[in-house]
């Protein structure tokens, strides 16, 4: 074996990707897999999208930009930030990054490192604890409570809070429980992160996806008492159907930003011109694409908690955000024989041919992720494939 550095001796490749190439492997074998494993769109993206990708490469916008990105990007960036709630962000307050992953990461590599805690409540995104560990800090995770809605309380964090205590990170509307964090939950953590002296890094890739009249709860609104301990993280993947496009950012004060900056210019220096191009149509342009999604997104939801709620064995209450239901399923360990929830995903992979991610990979052991970013009727057959293997 050749040996490899370190830093990834703690570090454990993403449990969601593994998932997808154990879905894909069997549908290479021509097996009907119904996959609710990915967390991405299955719409296309929307056609001025796609135009303004088409003319970016007729005007020859094939040269490097600078580092933080394309600047109409970024004032599209500010404007959004300044429309929405009221917070003041310059051009340069704003770095464009290759999706929220690389934002994130960049961030966890310009402000973390060794003897640092991290406070991640969990279930937590994937991610999170891994670029952690890679900048060679050390995430403390806070466990959130199913009959609190997985909610993450600042009170919990409080008592995790230590001398090396130097960030939070969160994530509202959640990957992997769709929970959504309420705007005076947020002002309680703001009063930690200033009272702490803590930054606070906040995930919002899922900022667009919340139903029932919901609107977006953000610390931005707190932009001006915690502007240099505040992060903000968002993406265009999801909102605009656009994964593979690789355009997300990340906002800050211009100290923090100008340290990402340099991380990212040692590293993929910027996403890929045409779809920074993209992505000043998709944030500027007409948003009809996004409002029809976000409504197919959320019968789906529908759908998908009334056939979990009908399985017996089953617990699952109604996310309030996200494209995620996270099922409880300790109650089927019996009837499956198996005595986890690896163990009810495999089962159900082999058994239903249906693709689920395990709540272990969330820090969630005895819950199930499903994705329900795919067709209405698949999500129905897929519905029918688990009860029928849940009622065996
Ligand atoms: N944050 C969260 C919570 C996510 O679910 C994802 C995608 N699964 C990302 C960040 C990163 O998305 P991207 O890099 O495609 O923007």
């Amino acid at each position: 074996m050749p040996r490899v550095s370190v830093r990834l001796a703690s570090v454990k490749p993403s449990a969601t990707i593994a998932v997808k190439q154990e879905a894909d492997k069997l549908r290479a074998q021509g097996v009907d897999v119904i996959d609710f494993g990915p967390g991405e769109p299955d719409f296309d993206t929307p056609d001025n999208v796609k135009r303004a990708a088409h003319q970016a490469i007729d005007d020859n916008l094939s040269h490097y930009l600078p580092t933080l990105g394309l600047p109409a990007l970024r004032r599209a960036v500010a404007s959004h930030y300044r429309e929405l709630y009221g917070a003041e962000y310059g051009e340069s307050e704003v770095i464009v990054s290759c999706g929220g992953k690389n934002a994130l990461f960049g961030a966890a590599m310009a402000l973390f490192g060794p003897g640092d805690e991290v406070i991640i409540p969990a279930p937590y995104w994937v991610s999170f604890p891994e670029q952690v560990r890679l900048a060679g800090a050390t995430p403390v995770l806070q466990p959130t409570r199913e009959e609190n809605g997985f909610i993450a309380r600042a009170s919990d964090t409080a008592a995790l809070v230590t001398s090396a205590t130097r960030a939070i990170v969160l994530c509202s509307p959640s990957n992997p429980t769709g929970a959504v964090i309420p705007q005076e939950e947020l002002s309680l953590y703001a009063d930690l992160a200033l009272e702490k002296d803590l930054f606070l890094i906040f995930d919002e890739c899922y900022e667009k996806f919340l139903y029932d009249g919901r609107k977006h709860a953000s610390p931005a609104r707190y932009h001006g008492k915690l502007r240099d301990r505040l992060v903000l993280v968002s993406t265009l993947s999801k909102t605009y159907a656009m994964t593979g496009y690789r355009v997300g950012y990340a906002v800050s004060c211009r100290p923090l930003i100008a340290a990402i900056e340099v991380v990212q210019s040692h590293d993929c220096t910027h996403p890929t011109a045409v779809a920074q191009a993209a992505a000043v149509e998709a944030m500027s342009g007409p948003q009809d694409a996004l409002n029809g999604m976000i409504e197919e997104y959320r019968r789906r939801r529908d759908l998908i908690v009334a056939g979990l709620q009908s399985i017996p064995g089953v617990t699952c209450s109604t996310p309030a955000g996200a494209f995620y239901a996270f099922p409880g399923v300790t109650g089927l360990y019996r009837r499956f024989r198996v005595n986890d929830s690896i163990g009810v995903a495999t089962a159900l992979l082999k058994e239903a041919r249906i693709a689920t991610v395990p709540g272990e990979a969330f820090g969630a052991p005895g819950y199930l992720r499903f994705s329900y970013a795919l067709a209405a009727d698949r999500i129905r057959e897929g519905m029918e494939r688990f009860r029928a293997l849940a009622e065996r």
